[in-house]
């Protein structure tokens, strides 16, 4: 059993990596500060004799004796990181020191959910990791770009002056239960859209495209990274499904496996939208012992559907 600090446990990816640790019969400590992560992720765990939950925002300092540290605090839906862009650099940035400063106290593993936004609207296709990226440093995705591409070189930094054992992923764009209602990223948008009836809203011509990974697929992937002997791999590594769609495809599909009537309407592109984006993921395939997605789009959205159908037919509230 290792004892392991997860930041953001009480998000999307956060509850399902709490769960998943639980399962696998680890102490776990989650620390949120509810931004957008919600109680109900993870109420069903509360009577786990292994898990505790504490309510911390991690600018602040923090201490915990950890085996292992999975920081993924941080808003990742556009509408939330630009809700206040000071305070997502601050948790990209000052966060991630404190969670640094917990792993170089007890020379603990620590694994940062870095994105496929550190590649901005890309000049290669696909991404491979060792692409530089071609970001915008002052747009209004900056606050969330810069501030990852800056985490991932103080991860580098501990790695190389304190001989950390850090790990970086790069998450391409992960959908599946436990996202929000209001979430705002387009697989929850358009399946809550399809299932009130209420117009598809697509930004822009619908023609860039996207990468989408269902949530089981992604844990295993994480989970091998931080897992990985002997712990010498930092990374980063790029975790998201090949297949690439293009948001018109994604609405078509949606309509389709909800059988909705809802109308497709546009809306303007918001500015820096990546135009195409698509993970090379040879890197986890050799390096994560052949690991790579198994579940197909249409299947991870039957049971996102699912999920959503549920509760919406609870008036919206989840448990
Ligand atoms: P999410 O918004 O559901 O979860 C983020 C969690 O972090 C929430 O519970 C939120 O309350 C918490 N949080 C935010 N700021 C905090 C702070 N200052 N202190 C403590 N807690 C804080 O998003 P998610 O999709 O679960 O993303 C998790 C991580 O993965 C993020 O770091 C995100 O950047 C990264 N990521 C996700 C995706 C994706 O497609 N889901 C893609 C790329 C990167
Ligand atoms: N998008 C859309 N309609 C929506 C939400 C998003 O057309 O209701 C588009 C968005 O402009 C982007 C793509 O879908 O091109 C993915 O957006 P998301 O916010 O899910 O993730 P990200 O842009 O961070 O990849």
């Amino acid at each position: 059993m290792k004892r392991i600090l997860i930041s953001g446990g009480a998000g999307f990816i956060g509850s399902h990596l709490c769960e998943r640790l639980l399962r696998d019969g680890n102490d776990v400590i989650c620390i949120d500060n509810y931004f957008t992560g919600h109680k109900s992720n993870i109420r069903h765990l509360l009577n786990h004799p292994n898990f505790e939950v504490i309510r911390h925002d991690i600018i602040y300092p923090y201490t915990a004796q950890v085996e292992e540290i999975y920081n993924l605090a941080c808003p990742a839906s556009p509408i939330y990181y630009q809700h206040d862009p000071i305070k997502t650099t601050q948790t990209s940035v000052i966060g991630a020191m404190n969670m640094l400063a917990i792993a170089r106290c007890n020379r603990a593993r620590i694994l940062q959910a870095s994105t496929s936004e550190v590649y901005g609207d890309p000049l290669v296709h696909p991404q491979p990791e060792e692409y530089w990226g071609h970001v915008n440093p002052l747009g209004l995705r900056s606050c969330y770009d810069e501030g990852k591409r800056c985490a991932e070189s103080l991860f580098m930094s501990y790695f190389r002056e304190y001989g950390i054992p850090v790990k970086i992923i790069r998450i391409f764009n992960t959908y599946g239960p436990n996202m929000d209602i209001n979430d705002g990223r387009v697989v929850s948008n358009f399946i809550v859209q399809a299932l009130r009836g209420e117009q598809i809203t697509i930004y822009g011509d619908g023609e860039q495209t996207r990468s989408f990974q269902y949530i089981d697929d992604f844990i295993e992937g994480m989970v091998r990274m931080m897992e990985r002997t002997p712990d010498d791999f930092t990374g980063p590594v790029n975790i998201g499904n090949p297949h690439e769609f293009t948001i018109n495809e994604l609405a078509s599909i949606v309509l389709e496996l909800t059988g909705s009537k809802s109308k497709i309407i546009h809306m303007p592109l918001p500015s820096d939208d990546p135009q195409q984006r698509n993970p090379d993921i040879s890197l986890a395939r050799k390096m994560l012992d052949g690991w790579e997605p198994t579940v197909q789009l249409r299947e991870g959205l039957l049971k996102t559907i699912a999920y959503f159908e549920n509760i919406l037919s609870r008036g919206g509230v989840r448990h």
